[in-house]
């Protein structure tokens, strides 16, 4: 592994966004077939989401990795794969803009960069879906998976009294790791709709002979409720309670309305890709209803609509660790046949595994997304004084009135409103805005289509921008800062 070369010296074969499961898997394989690769990652080490602080984690001991788990260890042998692997590695590299024609604009410890590459893969991962509700934006509010990353790349557990509330395999998952570390978690609140366990039903048994991932969540589900003081299912309408910070969380089940006290919140309902760059490069995505948000439309092997880009792992629908490195593995041999480095018969054949496994987890994923398909007030929430757009400031109640007013989408709802318009790029609140702006006009998703995301998707400083070194952006790749409105504002 070479990470010392300057990274604008050379135009390598592959550039990878994302050092975690799918990135890594990619890399390995395409260093492999002796194609020259980048793997950016904003990160400080490789692993990506689930695999988070993995290469220190053995030295902090055996209890360490007992408390993280079999899934988590499994990830030590991927990245010592990478590390002996040839691929370039960039770590603390953000990318924060991508041309349709896959260059890249870089900011890293040495400033920001301008780099191309004959094909590029966008690995980028997943990340918690917004949880607009009210009171969510109070201090001592955070997503589960955020206090997981605190635990997995710092060893913090919080001494607070704890609510986890939501739905998911993360939320006891969390819980559970929580608990063994030592964490004061008062109570579970499991957000899953009670609907959707009929809905869900029929399809357990084919997900049962996909693996043992069931099986092990019933256990994990066991634990957490045997050790949590006060655990509730069916749970709907969750307020955060504060002034200025969280005081207490109240909710209703089947029994009424209850209230615990605490002064910490972890939210969580699924997990959504992170699309950003997928959609600045102007790939094409669909909405998937099960899964209730974006994914880009992609080949079997990951090739989007943008050419030369191609996406994998959970960027590309959530799949989880396992699938992610099949489809990192399956978008390499893509680029190797591409290059002509493989034949595209060879890159079937040695594809065949991996789109093999995908196939057997189908079923285990159908049941576990109707299972935890997110209730209507989680995508589109119903108080009016909800935030929406934490950044701008822009309120649910905001929103229905522009969609009264004849607001087409989204992009249109930035000119009226500024949603989307902030530091985080319509990160947080792109999916909300749209489903609001969809459900007050009796729209489908598809019709109010989504933000259209315009770099920089990373914050960058003026001074980087001015000192951008490399080739820089073709003139025909679309501007590196807003322009002129169309439909709405950019
Ligand atoms: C907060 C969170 C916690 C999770 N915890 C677990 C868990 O404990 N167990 C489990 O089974 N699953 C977990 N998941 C799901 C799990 O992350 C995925 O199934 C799996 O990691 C997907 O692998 P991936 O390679 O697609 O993406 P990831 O593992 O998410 O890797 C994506 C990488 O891309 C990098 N990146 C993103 N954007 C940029 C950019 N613009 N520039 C540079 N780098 C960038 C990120 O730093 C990250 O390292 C979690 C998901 C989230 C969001």
């Amino acid at each position: 592994m070479n990470d010392s070369t300057p990274m604008h010296d050379s135009r390598v074969d592959l550039a990878i966004i994302g050092a975690g499961p799918a990135g890594l898997a990619a890399a390995i394989t395409a260093s492999g077939l002796g194609l020259t690769v980048s793997v950016l990652d904003e990160g400080r080490r490789p692993g990506g989401q689930i695999y988070r602080g993995i290469e220190d984690a053995p030295a902090r001991g055996e209890q360490w990795m007992t408390l993280l788990g079999e899934d988590y260890a499994r990830g030590l042998d991927l990245v010592k794969r990478f590390r002996a692997s040839t691929a370039q590695y960039r770590p603390e590299h953000s990318v924060f803009d991508i041309a349709p024609d896959g260059g890249l604009g870089i900011l890293g410890p040495d400033g920001a960069h301008w780099i191309e590459a004959e094909r590029v893969l966008v690995a980028t991962g997943a990340m918690e879906r917004p949880v607009p509700l009210p009171g969510w934006t109070l201090p001592g509010v955070m997503g589960a998976g955020a206090a997981q990353t605190l635990l997995k790349s710092s060893a913090l557990v919080p001494g607070a009294r704890t609510v986890i509330a939501g739905s998911g395999p993360l939320v006891y998952l969390v819980a559970r790791q929580m608990q063994t570390g030592g964490a004061n978690l008062v109570a579970v609140l499991d957000t899953t709709p009670r609907a959707n366990y009929r809905r869900a039903a029929p399809l357990l048994a084919r997900a049962m002979l996909a693996g043992n991932e069931i099986r092990k969540g019933l256990a994990w589900r066991r634990e957490v409720k045997k050790a949590t003081p006060l655990f509730r299912t069916g749970v709907r309408n969750v307020h955060v309670e504060g002034v200025d910070a969280v005081e207490a969380v109240s909710f209703e089940t089947g029994g009424g309305r209850g209230r615990v006290d605490c002064e910490l919140v972890l939210l969580h309902e699924g997990i959504v890709p992170n699309t950003q760059l997928a959609m600045a490069a102007e790939a094409d995505h669909d909405y998937d209803e099960l899964q209730a948000c974006w994914r880009p439309r992609l080949d079997a092997f990951g090739r989007s609509s943008a050419p030369g880009i191609l996406v994998a792992g959970d960027g590309g629908g959530i799949a989880g660790a396992d699938l992610a490195v099949e489809a990192g593995h399956l978008a390499a041999l893509a680029v190797a046949a591409d290059l002509e480095r493989i034949s595209h018969a060879e890159a079937v054949e040695r594809g065949a595994a991996a789109r093999a496994a995908i196939e057997r987890k189908s079923a285990l994923r159908r049941f576990l997304d109707t299972l935890y398909r997110p209730r209507d007030e989680v995508l589109a929430p119903s108080h009016d004084d909800t935030l929406v757009c934490r950044c701008e400031e822009v309120t649910a109640g905001e929103l229905r009135q522009i969609a009264a007013m004849g607001c087409s989408g989204p992009n249109q709802a930035k000119a009226f409103t500024r949603c989307g318009m902030g530091p985080c790029q319509g990160r947080m609140c792109g999916l909300t805005a749209a489903a609001v702006l969809a459900r007050a006009g009796g729209r489908s998703m598809a019709e109010v289509g989504h933000l259209r995301i315009r770099p920089p998707i990373k914050p960058i400083t003026v001074g980087e921008l001015a000192a951008l070194d490399g080739v820089g952006p073709p003139p025909d790749a679309g501007p590196l800062l807003p322009t002129a409105p169309d439909e709405g504002t950019d």
